[in-house]
């Protein structure tokens, strides 16, 4: 076999092979709790399964546009204009088969070999590859938990070169947590500007924050970051929809051609059907949106709180999104089964073999020492693989 280089470098992503392990364990009858999901276990409304059943009643299953249908695309300006006091143009909006297509196309449009794309660390686990796909160069800028994961501007700027091209932002931040106050924002679009550097905002994780955390789109600053920030979003998250594949991306309209001719060749219009159930989507009202944010904060403190009582674990409050990210090296030397924990795999592995607990290893998101648990399923279940946790703990400080 000889695969191109640019294929047989890149890893699988290891958030999706977690949950193809865990359901590979529960169909051979193992029951596994699982906190590796990247995605609510709530159902989508009806109100917006309603919309898709009505779309297909009336035909509506042939092509739209490449870049996505003008009724979806107005009512993503509208979001934008209500929501985030962002005022795009349908003309500067492209809908494609989820946020992490509009991700990869906006890597795509702006990024030649050797440029350089600023990741602040840790990272969600597909924009280093998508940066590499493209074969352009990762540079990573680290967050560390004694802050909450905060950004610097002044490390951001620390990383800039002459071949940097493009930062990427991601607040509320998965696998973190951690929420961008405004005025880290305000700084990080100073230093934007004031290097013409391009900045991805991938904001899908909007509506999940808790306590004082706020989300506020850098596009929003002003209109010189405004005219550089390519601001991604979608439904899956916040409708629950990660199945219906409609993410989009908004900015600068040459950038947004320029990636509609990309995808007019990679995959034409994102599913017709739901596109109309996205319009619903949108439009629809807020109340379920508001429910799980509520549900998730209530689980939130009940697993971070647990997670703190674990021997060896250190998790700091995540204000946003729904994965709780502790710090494991306080048990790196123990012996779990039969697995010395030395890093965030090894853990995993012992989770899954010892407890029947599947979490993400931080590994796959550039940070070793730590590991995600998401929180995207019920209390019941949460409690349940806590006390599988903690059992197996005890057993392995007694060993
Ligand atoms: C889930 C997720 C996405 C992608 O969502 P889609 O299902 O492709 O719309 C993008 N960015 C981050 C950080 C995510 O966690």
């Amino acid at each position: 076999m000889k695969l191109s280089k640019r294929a047989a470098g890149i890893s699988p992503s290891k958030t999706l092979s977690v949950d193809a392990r865990v359901a590979e364990m529960r169909k051979a009858g193992v029951d596994v709790i699982g906190f590796g999901a990247g995605e609510p276990d709530f159902d989508t409304p009806d109100y917006i399964k309603a919309a898709a059943i009505a779309a297909i009643n009336h035909g509506y299953t042939k092509y739209t546009p490449a870049s996505g249908a003008a009724d979806l695309k107005e009512a993503i300006c509208e979001k934008l204009r209500k929501e985030n006091g962002l005022d795009y143009e349908p003309s500067q909006v492209i809908v494609s088969c989820g946020a992490k297509h509009s991700v990869y196309n906006v890597i795509q449009a702006l990024c030649d070999e050797g440029d350089e794309v600023i990741i602040p660390s840790p990272y969600w686990v597909s924009y280093p590859e998508m940066v590499r796909i493209v074969g352009a160069v990762p540079v990573f800028v680290e967050t560390s938990p004694e802050n909450g994961f905060a950004l610097k501007a002044g490390a951001i700027e620390d990383a800039i070169t002459p071949r940097t091209k493009l930062i990427i932002l991601n607040s509320p931040c998965n696998p973190t947590g951690a929420v961008q106050d405004v005025e880290t924002l305000e700084e990080i679009s100073r230093v934007a500007v004031k290097h013409g550097i391009y900045v991805l905002s991938d904001e899908i994780y909007e509506d999940f924050v808790y306590d004082d955390a706020r989300h506020v789109s850098i596009a929003s600053l002003g209109e010189d970051i405004k005219a550089l920030t390519i601001v991604v979003n979608g439904v899956s998250k916040a409708h629950a929809m990660t199945g219906w594949r409609i993410g989009y991306a908004c900015g600068d309209k040459a950038i947004i051609k320029a990636m509609s001719n990309l995808q007019s060749h990679q995959t034409s219009n994102p599913p017709s059907i739901s596109q109309k159930a996205a319009v619903a989507a949108l439009l629809g009202p807020g109340e379920p949106r508001r429910n799980m944010v509520k549900e998730f904060k209530q689980r939130r403190d009940y697993m971070v709180d647990r997670l703190n009582k674990l021997p060896g674990i250190r998790c700091v409050l995540p204000r946003g999104a729904f994965y709780a990210f502790p710090d494991i090296s306080g048990l790196y030397g123990k012996k779990l089964g039969g697995t010395i924990i030395k890093d965030s795999e090894t853990f995993a592995e012992a989770l899954l073999s010892e407890a029947r607990v599947a979490v993400v290893p931080g590994s796959a998101f550039g940070a070793n020492d730590f590991v995600r648990f998401s929180y995207a399923t019920s209390r019941e279940r949460i409690a349940t693989g806590l006390d599988r946790i903690e059992a197996a703990l005890e057993r392995l400080m007694l060993s």
